[in-house]
């Protein structure tokens, strides 16, 4: 009659299918958030995870329930808190990465091992990651394909959020991560759903690759921690085919890092260039960005500045970075991974990888010109001004 719901990275209480789920099989439901020191994120990420926990507290508190923070290994606390409450099942929302995938893998094994019913829920993307097949392979490898029959999919309902959450009597419930005031953006779904009820996509398809104009829906970080549903965010009204094509981009990735999830550090395309030239010093000096290519430095600097970088700057630096300084994509993965608020092990490894040649592009030697793509996609020059005026 117990059950937990060991929350990952569905830090929400709208359209959670394994918190629905739980609510609906079990009288007393016991919200579980495990901090796991294994799992090293960047301060920006720590920051706005902060924020998103103390957020899902309170939701969880106006509910008549609570979220239970522990510290350690996910599988033993969520093991040690089952026999503390006499839970017969948990519920989790399951994840791509290769760390996820052994976790839920030791998760299923503790459980079956104490009798203990675990359900995995595909919640993190709108499509589950083997959901789609193409004919003789186990996932999508080329974008264009998936996306049309991602696209013909008929959406599952969106589930509100449950009325109320029981949580059993005496539960130590622990103390929250410190540190949330740090974020760039505010961390948690209050703050998510507050940005997806103003944000316009109007001019989404014009504008999306105006540098200047910034007019993406900045969701990233929300998407990234489920403070926001994806399925719920693309059935909103008004929201134009291309904002949820790239929302599809996601999903795409997702599938192919639950396929291949050495997509960190091993070439996903066989046989593809791996030799890189470049020295540390190019390096540090895009890092810091100092390159002298305005673009790129500006890409750069706001990344250090916002925790986040426009899409066609994050495309132009890491071009810049692989195939104009011939560096090691892992390098800049790693350096985006530690700054990025929305840092995701799909997205970024996915992107770093395609556009260096290593990954999903069709056309792998493709190179981003960065002075053409200013002209084009900074017109204005006030992308540049912005941030290299911040010297
Ligand atoms: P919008 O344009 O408003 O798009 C809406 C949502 O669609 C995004 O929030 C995101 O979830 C998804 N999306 C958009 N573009 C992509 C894409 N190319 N691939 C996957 N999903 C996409 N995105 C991350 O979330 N985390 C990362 O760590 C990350 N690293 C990247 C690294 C490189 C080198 C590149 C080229 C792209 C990376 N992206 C990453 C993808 C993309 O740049 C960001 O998702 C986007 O800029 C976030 O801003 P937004 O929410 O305003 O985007």
């Amino acid at each position: 009659d117990t059950a937990i719901v060991l929350f990952t990275r569905d830090l929400r209480v709208h359209d959670n299918p394994a918190l629905a789920a739980a609510c609906q099989l079990a009288r007393r439901v016991v919200p579980l958030f495990v901090r796991d020191r294994a799992v090293r994120a960047g301060d920006p990420r720590q920051a706005f995870l902060a924020g998103a926990l103390a957020d899902l507290r309170g939701s969880l508190r106006e509910r008549g329930g609570d979220l239970v923070v522990r510290e350690g290994d996910p599988v033993a606390e969520t093991l040690r808190l089952a026999r503390e409450v006499g839970a017969e099942g948990v519920a989790v929302a399951r994840d791509v990465s290769r760390f996820a995938q052994r976790r839920y893998d030791r998760l299923a094994e503790a459980c079956g091992a104490h009798r203990i019913a675990l359900k995995g829920f595909d919640s993190v993307t709108v499509v589950a990651p083997f959901a789609l097949r193409p004919a003789g392979g186990d996932h999508y490898k080329v974008f264009s394909p998936y996306w049309r029959r991602w696209r013909e999919l008929p959406h599952r309902a969106v589930l509100p959020a449950p009325s109320k959450v029981e949580l059993p009597a005496g539960v130590a419930v622990g103390r929250l991560p410190g540190g949330a005031d740090r974020a760039p953006v505010p961390g948690g779904e209050r703050a998510a759903r507050e940005r997806m009820r103003r944000w316009d996509g109007s001019d989404y398809v014009e504008g999306h690759d105006d540098l200047a104009g910034d007019r993406t829906s900045r969701l990233s970080p929300y998407l990234h921690f489920g403070c926001l549903s994806p399925v719920e965010l693309i059935g909103k009204a008004g929201v134009p085919e291309e904002f949820v094509r790239q929302v599809c981009w996601r999903d795409f990735y997702a599938q192919v890092c639950a396929a291949f999830p050495q997509i960190v550090d091993t070439p996903y395309r066989p046989g593809a260039h791996d030799e890189w030239r470049g020295s540390d010093a190019d390096f540090d000096r895009w890092a810091a960005g100092e390159t002298g290519v305005p673009l790129v430095d500006a890409g750069m600097r706001q990344l250090a500045a916002q925790g986040w970088m426009h899409n066609r700057a994050r495309l132009v630096t890491a071009s810049y970075l692989t195939k104009d300084l011939g560096v090691d994509w892992r390098r800049g993965a790693a350096h985006f991974m530690a700054a990025l608020v929305d840092g995701d092990v799909a997205n970024n490894y996915g992107n770093w990888q395609w556009v260096a040649g290593t990954g999903n592009d069709t056309r792998p030697y493709r190179k981003f010109n960065p002075h053409r793509q200013a002209e084009r996609y900074d017109p204005s020059g006030g992308y540049r001004q912005r941030w290299l005026d911040r010297v």
